[in-house]
C-alpha cells in the first residue's frame, strides 16, 4: 500500500479499495482489473461505486443502468453521464472498431471523469432548476389568467347579447304597442 502515497500530488479523495474493480453489475469476463484500478485511482475513471435504487438529490442518475452514483463518468461528446461499469460494458475490448457513444453516436467515444459535483455546481444546477420551474409556473398562471379573461369576455358577450335581445323583444313589442295605441289615440283625437 505504500506505493499509493505517490499519488498524493493533488488533494482528492483516496478511492476505497473496494470500488476500484466492479461491483458486480455485469459479467465482465475480459476486462483488465488492474488497468481498471489504475484508471480509478488515478481519477480518470468514476469509482466502481455500488449504485442506489433510490434517488437522492445528491445522487447522479446513469441513463443506462437507472442507477444512482455518487458521481459518474461524462462523454467528451456530449458531457452525458454514464457509470463506469456500463462504460465498461460499452467498450468492446475485443473488437477493434471504435466505441460510438451511446448518447449522440459520435465514433470514438471517450469519457473523463470529474470527480463528485462539487457544492457549488450542485448549487448552481438546483438554481438553473429552479429557474425552470419558476418560468413554468409563470407561463402556466399566464394560461390560466389568458383563459379566465377569455372565459369572462365570453360570457360578457353573450350576457350583452342576451340582454340586447331582451331589450329588444321588450322594445319591439313595447314600442309597438305605444305607437300603436299612440297613433290610434291621435287619430282618434282628430
Ligand atoms: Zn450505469
Ligand atoms: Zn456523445
Amino acid at each position: 500500500m505504500g506505493n499509493q502515497v505517490g499519488g498524493g500530488r493533488r488533494s482528492r479523495p483516496a478511492v476505497e479499495e473496494r470500488y476500484t474493480r466492479p461491483q458486480g453489475l455485469y459479467p465482465h469476463p475480459d476486462i483488465d482489473l488492474k488497468k481498471l484500478r489504475r484508471l480509478i485511482l488515478e481519477a480518470k475513471l468514476a469509482p466502481c461505486f455500488p449504485g442506489s435504487d433510490d434517488p437522492r438529490p445528491d445522487l447522479d442518475e446513469c441513463p443506462i443502468c437507472f442507477l444512482f452514483y455518487p458521481s459518474l463518468n461524462r462523454s467528451k461528446c456530449c458531457a452525458k453521464g454514464i457509470c463506469t461499469e456500463c462504460f465498461l460494458q460499452m467498450r468492446t475490448p475485443t473488437s477493434c472498431r471504435p466505441t460510438q457513444c451511446p448518447y449522440c453516436k459520435m465514433v470514438s467515444y471517450a469519457v473523463e471523469y470529474r470527480g463528485v459535483k462539487t457544492k457549488e455546481e450542485k448549487g448552481n444546477e438546483q438554481i438553473e432548476e429552479q429557474r425552470v420551474i419558476e418560468a413554468q409556473i409563470r407561463m402556466r398562471q399566464q394560461e390560466l389568467q389568458d383563459d379566465a379573461e377569455r372565459m369572462k369576455k365570453k360570457q360578457a358577450a353573450a350576457l350583452t347579447n342576451e340582454v340586447t335581445t331582451a331589450q329588444v323583444e321588450h322594445c319591439d313589442t313595447g314600442g309597438a304597442s305605444t305607437t300603436g295605441s299612440g297613433s290610434l289615440g291621435k287619430s282618434n283625437l282628430h
